[in-house]
């Protein structure tokens, strides 16, 4: 670098730094690769006897998903050792499924037989319908001997509904290693109709590290049974259960459910190219078998994780799969911040891909909803540091950026709203294309994280640095939380809830800011 090393440029680099360090997790793992290539699993059927099956069956709780006005996905998984394979025999097990209208089961309204395959981890995904729409319902599972923990979930309101509110919550990176997840226990108590998750929702990395709260259960993971095993661990966590079990859910991924900085086929590690391929697909399987999702299970094909769901007319959800199919991050970093170079402006650079961009379009001008919700992974409202930007970002790819906003504008969908994670920070930001002069296009809502650290000895300068951009109308880096929601058609309310520590797996929960988006209105005010 010849410039001097000015106070502003030293500034930079450390929260470039800094920036860099909480999206990586912020830590190195030694590395062992164990060289099993994963396979596809053979396709199952329901034949054969039932073997007997251990105890502890449900230890991974119950979740449910992706809500239509007639139906939802009921997911769980039969996994009595859930941090050594799982600890089931070999053959696939029917688990019985019912849902009722009350929490005693005295009115069951649906009920079925769902395969539980061993070649997806004996995961289950029912598609309970015959459902009445904007109905709250509860659900267990039973095989063999044993009943799952009761859950609750709704249905989404009919098609075209008028509808007077929505309250859900969104939430992202949760790393196991760098504390407690107190966030979920409040998250849950909310009562939310939705819960959205934004990606990270577990971390490959090895087992020590971060602040050291608590450790992984294993090197890297990088096979089948790495991430089913880390899966295990994560979705043991009693607090991430009370969340799954209190409302719907609807997910996509970010970079850490396969590896830390991933774009598309390209992982981040040069020395992790060779098997990268097979990688990507165990790890698409493995989420897909501990999520709640109506998709079809990913295997070679690309994945189809980007999806709309409607809340009557009065939202739609854009979720966006911004991993699987973007060009690799410009200027050579791997990722994370960088200084500015030509490559960056490049036009043929992607973020969703051209099939998913198309796609976003015409669900842009077929969208009838008051508002229309970006669930969407990194950061979108310009941010330079000087002459460094986050290269994972939106600001890494600003032609696609520039290409989605168009295409926001041109459709005249209205009210966007972007809401991301990613940077285990909260924000409210102005979304334009960075030129001077830009329209304010949306506002995006930045979450922190339930649990991953931002490092504590660069906030002070993280947030002089972002919080005094013009488009950043607050910024902050120290506390950990969530976001809960309350769409109704005048306006759009976020409440920035943070916990008191992650030391501890209870700890008190606060509203640290509140911010409305006026329906009709681009940007956001403070509330
Ligand atoms: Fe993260
Ligand atoms: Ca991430």
């Amino acid at each position: 670098m010849p410039e001097p090393l000015t106070r502003r440029r030293f500034l930079t680099g450390v929260v470039a730094s800094a920036l860099a360090a909480a999206c990586t997790g912020g830590d190195d793992d030694g590395d062992s690769t164990d060289g099993a290539a994963p396979r596809r699993p053979a396709e199952t059927t329901t034949t054969g006897a039932v073997p007997d099956l251990p105890a502890d069956l449900f230890a991974l709780g119950v979740a449910s998903g992706d809500p239509r006005p007639d139906s939802v996905i009921l997911w769980t998984r039969l996994a009595p050792r859930p941090l050594d394979g799982g600890g089931m025999p070999s053959g696939d097990v029917p688990v019985r499924w019912e849902v009722a209208t009350d929490e005693g089961f005295g009115r069951v309204v649906a009920e079925g037989v769902e395969t539980a395959p061993a070649a997806l981890a004996h995961s289950v995904h029912a598609e309970a319908g015959g459902l009445d729409p904007a109905r709250r319902y509860f659900y267990r599972f039973t095989a063999g001997a044993e009943t799952s923990p009761v859950g609750r979930t709704r249905t989404a309101p009919a098609d075209g509904a008028e509808v007077d509110r929505l309250r859900f919550v969104f939430a992202s990176c949760q790393n196991w290693k760098d504390g407690y997840w107190p966030a979920w226990r409040h998250a849950a108590e909310e009562d939310p109709d939705l819960v959205v998750f934004l990606g990270d929702y577990i971390y490959e990395t090895g087992i020590t590290g971060g602040n050291g709260v608590r450790r992984h259960n294993s090197e890297e993971v990088r096979t089948l049974e790495g991430y089913r095993n880390r899966y295990g661990l994560y979705k043991g966590d009693p607090n991430l259960q009370a969340a799954h079990a209190a409302a719907p859910w609807l997910s996509i991924w970010d970079d850490h459910e396969v590896e830390n900085d991933y774009a598309g086929d390209q992982p981040d590690k040069v020395a992790d190219a060779p098997g990268f391929a097979e990688r990507r697909i165990a790890a698409y399987q493995v989420y897909y078998e501990h999520q709640p999702l109506r998709i079809a299970r990913p295997g070679d094909e690309p994945a189809e994780l980007y999806r709309t769901l409607d809340w009557g007319r009065l939202a739609r959800f854009h979720l966006l799969d911004g991993r699987q199919f973007r060009s690799d991050q410009p200027c050579d970093t791997g990722g994370d911040v960088s200084e500015d170079c030509p490559e960056r402006t490049v036009s043929d650079a992607t973020m969703l891909g051209g099939e998913q961009e198309a796609w976003l379009e015409k669900r842009f001008s077929g969208s009838e909803a008051t508002w229309n919700v970006l669930a969407n992974q990194v950061v979108m409202t310009p941010l330079p540091f000087g002459p460094f930007f986050n290269m994972d970002q939106w600001d890494g790819y600003p032609a696609a950026r520039t290409r989605l906003l168009d295409s926001i504008s041109s459709t005249g969908v209205s009210n966007p709203v972007v809401i991301t994670g990613d940077i285990h920070a909260s924000g409210v930001g102005d979304v334009s294309t960075g030129e001077p002069g830009a329209p304010v296009v949306a506002a995006e809502f930045v979450g922190t994280s339930i649990s991953s650290d931002f490092p504590p000895e660069v906030a002070a300068a993280a947030e002089a640095l972002v919080g005094g951009l013009p488009q950043v109308k607050w910024f902050n880096v120290r506390e950990r939380g969530y976001v809960a929601c309350e769409v109704t058609p005048d306006a759009f309310t976020a409440r920035f809830r943070v916990v008191s520590t992650t030391r501890r797996p209870e700890a008190d929960v606060a509203t640290r800011s509140t911010w409305v988006v006026d329906a009709g209105t681009p940007g956001a005010r403070e509330g």
